[in-house]
């Protein structure tokens, strides 16, 4: 598990590597991804930011949670790095992943901003199945602490964005449990949570669902 190298004198115990870019990014800025796809994104972000499952680390001064939606093929349209703090999003803040090497670390995108740090995950997680239409990570320490090995739960000692963590999720989806729910905690990822669906109103609704049924205080729409 890697700290942030600039919070490391703050906070000792920190593990949140949130908003770093561990693959090789190759990012053609262009224009904004389909808007039909980028629409469906900024409707579930909203109720998901609303839950504090999607958001910004005032102290660390880096965003978190991300969430993207199938195109064509491994293609998918997935949220911007450096989004987490605004409140609402449009077209601009989404990128079109177009490729990705799991072997060789590398993502492919294109879009007005670079891809999430966490694209590399949710492109090993397409590849699990042509089903999976949406992907949802998000932040909870409470969801975390409470269903870290409860429900399906990657390896401790794998990181996000790693080729590794594109294995566990191979591993996972061998299990029955993960493929019917849909959900998945990255032990390894600590406050990270993966919901997968078939439509981003699966995915989101599963992760809100989850959120509602814990504290009741956070939004299930
Ligand atoms: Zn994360």
């Amino acid at each position: 598990m890697l700290a942030i190298p600039m919070c490391s004198g703050r906070h000792s115990a920190v593990t949140i590597d949130e908003g770093y870019i561990k693959y090789v990014s190759r990012w053609t800025e262009g224009p904004a991804p389909d808007p039909r796809l980028t629409e469906g994104l900024e409707t579930w972000r909203r109720p998901l930011y609303e839950a504090g499952l999607v958001g910004y680390y005032e102290d660390l001064k880096v965003g978190f949670g991300n969430l993207s939606v199938r195109a064509n093929g491994p293609a998918f349209v997935i949220t911007g790095t450096q989004t987490g703090h605004l409140e609402t999003t449009s077209g601009i803040h989404y990128a079109l992943v177009t490729k990705t090497d799991v072997t060789r670390n590398t993502v492919w995108s294109s879009g007005p901003v670079e891809a999430s740090s966490e694209a590399m995950t949710h492109a090993a997680i397409y590849a699990l199945s042509d089903a999976i239409q949406a992907v949802v990570h998000v932040h909870s320490r409470e969801l975390w602490e409470r269903y870290r090995n409860v429900l399906p739960t990657t390896d401790a000692r794998v990181a996000y964005g790693t080729p590794a963590m594109a294995a566990e999720f191979t591993r996972l989806w061998s299990q029955h449990r993960f493929r019917n729910d849909g959900l998945a905690v990255m032990a390894g990822h600590e406050e990270g949570i993966v919901s997968i669906g078939t439509s981003l109103r699966e995915a989101a609704g599963r992760v809100l669902a989850l959120a509602g049924q814990s504290s009741g205080s956070t939004g299930s729409r």
